[in-house]
């Protein structure tokens, strides 16, 4: 997955563009600027990547989160419903606008699971977030219909499955609004970097206000823009768009070379009849940043990250007993560690979280191995890995 293993003379090419002339900011400065505009081509080329109307790039991945959910109208006291397993980023970032996260259990597709998505939904209900965890996708058609349903702002937080496509249509820009990250360990790296994709020019107007202190963007003298509504900063720089620019040029090679890693370990792993790959919803193409399986209980699971880990199999991880991933070991979500005081009525509708048990979600996350897709690995270097993996997996069933 991650574009930094491959950076070379185009990435250095980009920021020193931006370095000749200084303006190390997205918006102004057009006199100074020699024709360089990379958060703005950025957001062009990201366009035709997810076959979408609009792009408006911001400062991570978590930024995009806040922002879409903002730019929808969800704020204090709505209710977002989100899967147990995901990255902090998803209640972050729902927290950060007042709203309350509702974590619901994922199905074997290892994203949301629709049935628990429609029992949670209660008339404080604003939104449904799903994530587009490891490289693949939960079950669109049943979650869009849902929403549609109940009337929900459907998210769609695709920031690990650039590439990854759904009856056709890249991930990220089926739902009515999608969010990536450019984080330095994605699959285009921005070093940090996030976007929000949209049709709507509503949400995505929103979107451009709101990252940028609520500027109108109207005309070329930022000091006469007006401000219709309040907003924040979440704006990128030139340099790390310039970044990314370059990195999302090499995007069809790097995906290339992921689909080929992957096949050859998914090839040499399926050999073996008690690995059990996750669903893929009919429709859906993975990016490949990562392969998923599951094994036949915890025990087995914990065996095997063990003996790869220390067999030199690096980067399977085994989110059952991961701090970043799952709600298993977020204690701090849980206990509502926080800095400052937290209102009253997220601390109300966080209670359930003292008591909710998510079996359905530990019966998956607890056999799941998720192996990061390197992109510098040669072919002969992943059929090595492919066969030591399958080596420790048979030792240790
Ligand atoms: C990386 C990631 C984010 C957050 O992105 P940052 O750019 O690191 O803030 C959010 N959601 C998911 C699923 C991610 O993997």
């Amino acid at each position: 997955m991650p574009g930094f293993e491959l950076f070379g003379d185009a990435e250095r090419q980009s920021v020193s563009d931006v370095l000749d002339n200084g303006v190390l900011m997205r918006y102004g400065f057009d006199g100074m600027r020699k024709g360089h505009w990379k958060a703005k081509a950025l957001e062009s080329e990201l366009q035709n990547t997810f076959k979408s109307k609009h792009v408006q790039l911001v400062s991570s991945g978590t930024a995009a989160v806040s922002v879409a959910l903002a730019s929808a109208g969800v704020g204090a006291g709505d209710e977002v419903i989100m899967p147990t397993f995901t990255f902090v980023a998803s209640f972050e970032a729902i927290m950060m606008l007042g709203a309350i996260p509702v974590l619901v259990d994922i199905d074997s597709t290892l994203t949301l699971d629709p049935k628990a998505v429609e029992a949670a939904i209660t008339p404080r209900t604003k939104a449904v977030m799903v994530v587009q965890m490891c490289g693949s996708m939960g079950d669109m058609d049943a979650l869009k219909s849902i929403c549609e349903k109940h009337n929900l702002v459907f998210v769609e937080d695709a920031c690990q499955a650039i590439g990854g496509t759904y009856k056709g249509k890249p991930l990220g820009s089926i739902a009515d609004v999608g969010c990536f990250s450019f984080d330095f360990v994605k699959t285009i790296t921005c070093g940090e970097g996030g976007a929000v994709v949209t049709n709507n020019k509503d949400y995505y107007l929103n979107a451009d206000h709101y990252s940028d202190h609520g500027h109108d963007h109207v005309g070329n003298d930022r000091g006469a823009e007006t401000h219709p509504f309040l907003g924040y900063n979440f704006r990128i720089s030139e340099l790390h768009a310039a970044v990314g620019l370059a990195q999302v040029k090499r995007l069809p090679d790097f995906l290339a070379i992921q689909k080929r890693n992957f096949d050859i370990i998914r090839e040499e792993l399926s050999q073996i009849s008690e690995v059990e790959f996750r669903t893929v919803p009919e429709g859906g193409e993975e990016s490949c940043a990562f392969l998923n399986f599951f094994l036949p209980n915890l025990e087995i699971a914990r065996k095997v990250s063990k003996a790869f880990k220390e067999n030199g199999i690096d980067a399977c991880f085994h989110y059952y007993d991961n701090n970043w991933h799952y709600i298993r070991k977020w204690d701090h979500l849980k206990n509502l560690k926080s800095l400052f005081p937290i209102s009253e009525e997220v601390r109300k509708g966080l209670q359930y979280l003292e008591t909710k048990t998510f079996e359905q979600s530990d019966n998956y996350i607890a056999r799941n191995l998720s192996c990061l897709i390197k992109l510098s690995w040669t072919e002969d270097e992943v059929k090595e890995r492919a066969k030591k993996m399958a080596k420790l997996i048979k030792e240790n069933l």
